[in-house]
């Protein structure tokens, strides 16, 4: 098998994002592949952006909650040492933009987290990951996420 050679890790800034970014890290540190970030916005409204929009990390936004989304991106990004070229901050819909994102960028595996929802739980709450393996134009990793795991910090 070939080794891996751009991975890229979904970030959801949730209590378990560190637990997902830590095996994002070792899978590039383990395949020597290059490792890209995104974090799709869907949390604030972002007036006459298209869905799609990358947002601009070494711009001055007027809107207070882009400025503090883009600074708290920013942060993590440096936490994890990504490299600039590969900082991708999308508005939209994030199992698209993942998606997106993974064919545009020649990514080979994305890694995002997955809670096992199953039955009603998954049809109500709906599963980025479950859409983005359906979706993906390359391999996905699902990180198991237990419910009661303890939180870590982001
Ligand atoms: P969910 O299905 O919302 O519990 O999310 C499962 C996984 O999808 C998370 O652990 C992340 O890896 C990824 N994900 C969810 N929302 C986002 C987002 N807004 N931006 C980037 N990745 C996300």
């Amino acid at each position: 098998m070939q080794n891996y050679q751009h991975i890229l890790l979904a970030a959801d800034y949730s209590e378990h994002c560190d637990t997902v970014a830590r095996k994002a890290k070792s899978l590039a540190h383990l395949y020597q592949a290059k490792l890209s970030l995104i974090h799709v916005l869907d949390n604030i409204p972002i007036p006459d952006t298209g869905y799609g929009t990358v947002i601009q990390l070494d711009k001055d936004y007027d809107n207070e909650l882009l400025e503090a989304e883009k600074n708290k991106f920013i942060r993590l990004c440096h936490r994890l040492d990504i490299d600039p070229a590969r900082q991708w901050l999308v508005w939209g819909v994030p199992k698209q933009e993942i998606v997106k994102i993974a064919a545009q960028e020649q990514v080979d595996l994305i890694v995002a987290g997955a809670h096992g929802w199953h039955g009603l739980a998954l049809l109500l709450l709906g599963s980025t990951t479950d859409s983005i393996l359906h979706h993906s134009p390359c391999d996905v990793i699902a990180i198991r996420l237990q419910d009661d795991m303890p939180a870590s910090k982001t």
